[in-house]
């Protein structure tokens, strides 16, 4: 059943479904940092990466822009491969309603309330390796690496305009830091975050690190395990719980896949044993998600039959 979907996908005619949604005009480019006000709003990129490791792609799929909140799935990955115990202690996985950057803890333990809003990442961020700020940045930055199968970097200008604009992160922080749960000084913690929604990708990039989830791990390119299923499990249910914003109930009940998105306009979601998808498309909806990148994978999951909860079911 997967490899006829993965078929499927690898046959699917992404030109037209790129040439369709071009034409979609609604959303607004994020304006939190001049760079990201800057991108082009008619930018879009659709790509798969396929279980042979193929990339198929349309359109912009190599300009490059910053992860931002779609860095936080794999942020939690590697925190968990580090210290699998002490994630799922001190923070939650319950999705919130609210908005990302909400000041917001878990009213009973004061932990963030899950990986995919920003107290979460900035916590799992710091809950990976690393004796000081910069070997956490530099072990995020590795295992991103592997994630995508390519050495990926920063843009530090983006990473100081983050730090720079960051009050509701701070709060944040310093909220974590009165409840005695997160651990280094705020401002190494937020140092760790805004450098890794800083790393850059582009779509094609994005779709490997999706398929890395979808295929247990392992990046279909490299060959590489880069987490184990154990932590794709976690990661996966989180993202299908909490991806979307505060739109998330809505997008797994209409696409029905594991996602996240970020507001550089990036979307990555992971069809389990067929493929990784990447979208590039900066203008965004009211919740913050890409509007094109929303369209493309509501196509792609009623076109090819993507959704978990309505797969063809195997009669064997
Ligand atoms: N760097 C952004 C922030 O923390 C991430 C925003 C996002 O993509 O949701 O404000």
């Amino acid at each position: 059943m997967t490899n006829t979907l993965a078929r499927a996908a690898a046959r699917y005619d992404l030109g037209a479904l790129h040439r369709e949604l071009v034409e979609e005009h609604g959303g607004e480019v994020d304006d939190s940092v001049p760079q990201l006000a800057e991108a082009d709003p008619n930018a879009f990129g659709i790509a798969l990466a396929l279980p042979d490791g193929d990339v198929r792609s349309v359109g912009n799929a190599r300009d490059e822009f910053s992860m931002q909140s779609a860095v936080k799935p794999f942020v939690y990955a590697l925190a968990l491969r580090d210290n699998y115990d002490a994630v799922h202690e001190e923070v939650g996985t319950e999705p919130t309603g609210e908005s990302f950057d909400a000041v917001l803890l878990e009213e009973d333990t004061g932990r963030p309330p899950n990986p995919m809003v920003n107290a979460g990442a900035i916590y799992t961020a710091n809950l990976v390796e690393g004796s000081d700020a910069r070997a956490k940045r530099e072990r995020i930055l590795v295992g991103l690496s592997a994630f995508a199968g390519r050495e990926l970097r920063v843009d530090e200008g983006v990473a100081e305009a983050e730090q720079e604009k960051g009050d509701r992160n701070r709060a944040l922080a310093y909220l974590m830091r009165s409840m005695g749960t997160l651990d280094p000084g705020v401002d190494e913690a937020l140092e760790v975050y805004a450098a890794a929604c800083a790393v850059l990708v582009d779509t094609e990039v994005l779709a490997v690190m999706g398929a890395t989830l979808a295929f247990g791990g392992r990046n279909p390119r490299t060959g590489e395990q880069v987490v184990s299923r154990r932590v794709v499990t976690d990661v996966l249910s989180v993202m299908a719980t909490c991806g979307m914003y505060d739109g998330s109930g809505r997008w797994l009940r209409r696409v029905g896949l594991p996602a996240k998105s970020g507001v550089a306009g990036g979307l990555v979601a992971s069809v389990q044993g067929v493929a990784g998808i990447g979208v590039y498309s900066p203008p965004l909806d009211p919740v913050g998600n890409s509007v094109r990148g929303v369209r493309v994978c509501e196509r792609l999951s009623a076109d090819l039959g993507l959704h978990v909860f309505d797969r063809e079911l195997d009669p064997s």
